[in-house]
């Protein structure tokens, strides 16, 4: 294409550039014959003038050749006799001239009896001349002027050689413009081929620089406005791919997760339904102890598949559409006198600490549910003689923070984050002791964020643990 451009380039000026200089060469040769014509009239005129002022042939063509030629130009002069008989010739004797009449331009002449010009080679001189002829009738002669052609002609030819060297320089300054114009026209187009070259080997981050206004520096913005979109969007998907792989993990990770839950009590139960089937054991009391652990995971089982399908129900759900008024205040009470039993058994206490009425917006079934499992745990994993404190309060916003507070064994700092995580126990036996499933921060802090809400955990180890669920439920008039 570079090199296409260059030729073509090339081959236009060079054909401007011949054209004009042959039309030049044409109109001056044109111009300086009429000029030499001119002066060979002027001349004829001149001589005529000096005749009748009485000088004699000779003297009359010195003055014409003084005044009309120098060194280097012969100006000829010959006077005819109307019947062709060569009276007079300045550069040639007379009478050794043959009779004239028949010269193209004198029989031109003694025909029209006007003026006649003519360029031929002269018998006489031997040599390419210009001649005009011009009848005078005050003389009845012809006065015929004339001038070696090679005169004007070597004027033309160093035009020509002029004209041929001015030709070459032209193309050699013309080949070096146009390569450089012509280079600097396609680099732009050849940074474009390179960046769509590295687009398609999926760098989506290669732009061009062009600034000109014309319809390149167009198609370069154009093509930097679609690289934007393209890596936007490749970027867009990217990230997309990056959270599918991240769910599609989770998912896995979970179904290993319930299946393995669901494995150990199921194996429990196979275990001690077997021992009972085959007769070994004959002590009615042991049998009785046997068929109690079976029931006691039996419930477990449930429990768990009971708490998987409660979280996968708030899971799919954006916001809570069951929503309720009621207060909050009398809910603590209720849930705290639901739990004084397993309380009293591991001789905790729970207080309820005061306070004032709390209306709230919500599903009371999912707030009951968040309250549940943290006073359950803080009975769970608390120390006999501890106690739990239970408290709502009104923050800014519409928000109610609801902590529950144990003076139980605590939570190691390093397990304090993950506490969130489904099926994540700091002390696994201790937690399937307790009839733990593990899933019971993970649906407190999924019901928080279904009610734009945040659950976290404080703790010291020895010392106790604060769970605090702060949620948008508020339902006051201010
Ligand atoms: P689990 O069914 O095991 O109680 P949770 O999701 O309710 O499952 O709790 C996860 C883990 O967090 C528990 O196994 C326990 O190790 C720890 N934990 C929860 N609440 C408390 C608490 N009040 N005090 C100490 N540890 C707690």
């Amino acid at each position: 294409m570079l090199k296409k451009l260059q030729i073509f380039l090339v081959l236009i000026v060079l054909l401007s550039i011949s054209t004009t200089g042959i039309f030049c060469i044409y109109f001056l040769s044109q111009y300086s014959d009429k000029m030499n014509e001119q002066l060979l009239a002027s001349a004829s005129e001149l001589f005529v003038r000096e005749i009748d002022d009485g000088y004699g042939y000779k003297e009359a063509s010195d003055i014409c050749q003084t005044v009309f030629a120098d060194e280097s130009v012969n100006l000829r002069i010959t006077v005819i006799a109307v019947d062709g008989v060569v009276l007079y010739d300045n550069q040639q004797a007379a009478s050794t001239m043959e009779n004239h009449a028949d010269r193209q331009e004198v029989k031109a002449v003694l025909s029209s009896f006007g003026t006649a010009t003519k360029k031929r080679h002269s018998a006489t001189l031997d040599a390419d001349m210009l001649y005009l002829a011009r009848y005078y009738p005050d003389l009845n002669q012809v006065i015929r002027t004339s001038i070696p052609l090679k005169f004007y002609q070597a004027g033309v030819q160093k035009l020509q050689t002029t004209f041929a060297v001015v030709l070459t320089g032209a193309v050699i300054l013309l080949a070096g413009v146009s390569y450089i114009f012509t280079k600097r026209l396609t680099r732009p187009l050849f940074e474009l081929r390179n960046a769509a070259k590295s687009m398609s080997g999926a760098n989506y981050s290669v732009r061009v620089h062009v600034n000109s206004h014309d319809e390149v520096g167009a198609l370069s913005a154009a093509f930097n406005s679609m690289a934007e979109q393209l890596e936007k969007e490749v970027h867009e998907l990217e990230e997309k791919n990056v959270r599918l792989a991240e769910l599609q993990q989770m998912r896995s990770e979970f179904v290993a997760n319930v299946s393995h839950e669901l494995k150990t009590p199921l194996t429990s139960i196979r275990g001690f339904v077997d021992t009972l089937r085959n007769g070994s054991i004959e002590d009615k009391a042991v049998q009785e102890r046997f068929l109690e652990i079976i029931d006691i995971e039996a419930e477990r089982l449930h429990q768990l598949i009971s708490d998987i399908l409660q979280l996968s129900e708030i899971e799919g759900m954006e916001t809570d559409l069951e929503l309720q008024k009621f207060d909050l205040s009398a809910l603590l009470d209720d849930v705290a006198t639901l739990l004084d039993d397993k309380a009293t058994e591991r001789h905790v206490s729970i207080i309820v600490e005061d306070c004032e009425n709390l209306p709230v917006l919500a599903s009371k079934y999912r707030i009951k549910q968040i309250l549940i499992n943290l006073v359950d745990n803080a009975i769970k994993y608390n120390k006999p003689g501890g106690r739990v404190y239970i408290r709502a309060t009104r923050e800014p916003d519409k928000m109610i923070a609801i902590r529950v507070k144990d003076t139980g064994e605590g939570i190691p700092a390093e397990h304090l984050a993950r506490v969130f995580e489904r099926f994540y126990r700091v002390d696994k036996s201790h937690s399937r002791e307790m009839g733990g499933t593990g899933l019971g921060l993970s649906i407190v802090k999924h019901i928080a964020q279904l009610y734009d809400g945040t659950a976290v955990a404080e703790s010291q180890e020895g010392v106790g643990s604060t769970f605090t669920v702060r949620l948008h439920i508020a339902d006051d008039l201010d």
